[in-house]
């Protein structure tokens, strides 16, 4: 049956796509049957469209057929948001990967959705310019992916999310027609800004083929600090004191507790613990300035004094970039962590800095009395972003939706949200009503409904229902 459409799929798309630009029955590789969570589906063929025409004659045939399509990217996504689901074709941005033109006047890359995101950092720094969005799946992820689930990372602070990087996007709408503002104006006040529509929609509305990305002159100071602390107090003394003496230098405040910081220099040996005795929580503090003796200065001045008002503290100053690097690493081992917690349930939450010390303390009794077999806490906790990981034994299976559960109301009851910046895709999608209202969510259906009618594109993503008839 899936051989039968799949082959009709190939007639209708003769003259628009080349032979690799088709894959089928056994030619489909794991990579777009899988996402970086273990999840899991077949589709009935990969389509590999090479060009941005390519695409949008692709998205025509596909919608004259009413066929459902799911769109991928680098596959690294956190919410089950790429995994083709029954009946489903795979439709990947792989091969839309050119760097079209980098501008060192008005600091803008041109760049296609299939570029990885190291790319067009590693481009940029060729050109002493600077891309600020910053992941750990950096080699794997595409802008495609970055813009669609309008990725947060280390850099938000200062940054702000991947949406107040972009100054123009391309995207082709479910019916095949294109909608392209490629503009290199940061100031375009006529009409609505229709770009953000598919910023963080998760590819329910559009595939996007192009985008303009914001660069920025390139830092020449980078300065990296681990400093251990006693208690969650200390953490928001220190970030005051970060923000007050640093100003706009700190770029990176990055929280582990010891539930996750023991895991990774420990049993997973990603990096070495600095320090002679263990702490409860540790801070990664980065700067990036045009400075460098003084930004060094600045924050050692800073540490320095903060050490000297606050007991039972210690730090350390990376020295060399490979220093910083392997400070960075501690950090960046999350995705290694999380595969260590197999079977586990993995969250990205916001909410007030004022309330997180005694949310965690508060989640962690809750989901311990549920039993759970470990728990790594962690986040990028200066923009109110708290990741966790809870593992549980694989003889339970049922206690996935009890921590899911347990969590989300919990966040919800406080006003925060469910996702902070990995997206709802099919995960998280039953608990989206616990962190928007009953109009918001009325109103995605109807801005779904209204784009794309048939309910072809990334159907049943976000929410359920976005078909007008
Ligand atoms: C180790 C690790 C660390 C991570 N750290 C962070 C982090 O700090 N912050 C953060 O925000 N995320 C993080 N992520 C999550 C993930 O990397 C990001 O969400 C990333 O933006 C996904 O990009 P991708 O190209 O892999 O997209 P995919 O996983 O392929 O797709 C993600 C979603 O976008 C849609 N999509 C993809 N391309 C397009 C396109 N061209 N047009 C329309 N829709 C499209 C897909 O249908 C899917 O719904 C991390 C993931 C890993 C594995």
């Amino acid at each position: 049956m899936s051989g039968d459409r799949a082959a009709a799929l190939r007639a209708a798309l003769a003259g628009i796509l080349d032979a690799p630009g088709i894959l089928a029955g056994s030619d489909i590789g794991e990579r777009y049957k899988q996402d970086w969570k273990g999840m899991r589906g077949e589709p009935i063929a990969v389509l590999r469209p090479a060009t941005p025409e390519a695409v949008a004659a692709t998205m025509r045939v596909l919608h004259r057929l009413r066929q459902p399509l799911v769109v991928q990217g680098g596959m690294t996504g956190l919410v089950n948001g790429g995994v083709p689901l029954e009946g489903e074709v795979v439709l990947s941005l792989e091969r839309l990967n050119r760097i079209e033109a980098i501008d060192p006047i008005s600091g803008t890359a041109t760049v296609q959705s299939g570029v990885p995101l190291e790319t067009i950092q590693n481009a940029a720094s060729e050109h002493g310019l600077f891309f600020p969005v910053d992941i750990g799946s950096r080699g794997s992820c595409q802008v495609g992916g970055i813009l669609s689930t309008n990725a947060g990372g280390n850099r938000v602070l200062r940054y702000g999310m991947t949406r107040n990087s972009v100054l123009g996007l391309e995207a082709v709408l479910p019916d095949g027609s294109v909608v392209s503002r490629m503009g290199l104006m940061l100031k375009d006040n006529a009409g609505y800004d229709l770009k953000h529509l598919f910023i963080g929609s998760e590819g329910t509305l559009g595939v996007i083929t192009r985008a303009v990305l914001i660069l920025l002159p390139e830092p020449t100071s980078r300065d990296t600090a681990l400093v251990a602390l006693p208690d969650f107090p200390a953490v928001i003394a220190l970030l005051r004191a970060c923000r007050r003496r640093l100003g706009a230098r700190l770029t990176s405040f990055e929280v582990m507790w010891r539930d996750y910081f023991g895991l990774v220099t420990g049993p997973l040996k990603a990096g070495r613990d600095p320090f002679a005795k263990p702490h409860p929580l540790y801070v990664l503090v980065e700067t990036l300035g045009t400075e460098p003796e003084r930004d060094r200065d600045a924050l050692m001045e800073t540490l320095g004094d903060f050490a000297g008002d606050h007991a039972d503290t210690d730090a350390v100053l990376a020295n060399s970039i490979a220093e910083s690097n392997e400070l960075w690493r501690l950090r960046d081992a999350s995705g290694e962590a999380a595969r260590a917690a197999n079977p586990s349930a993995g969250f990205d939450v916001s909410l007030p800095i004022t309330s997180m010390e005694a949310w965690v303390d508060e989640i962690h009794g809750a989901l311990q009395a549920l039993g759970v077999a470990s728990i790594q806490t962690y986040g990028h906790v200066a923009d109110g972003n708290l990741h966790l990981v809870i593992g549980y034994a694989k003889e339970r299976p049922e206690m996935k939706g009890r921590i899911n559960d347990c969590v989300y109301r919990s966040i919800g009851a406080l006003g925060g949200s469910i996702s902070a910046e990995h997206g709802v895709g099919l995960e998280k999608k039953s608990y989206l009503a616990l962190s928007r209202s009953t109009a918001e969510i009325d109103l995605m259906r109807r801005v779904k409904a209204a784009i794309d009618p048939d309910d072809i594109l990334n159907r049943g993503r976000i929410f359920t229902g976005g078909e007008s008839k």
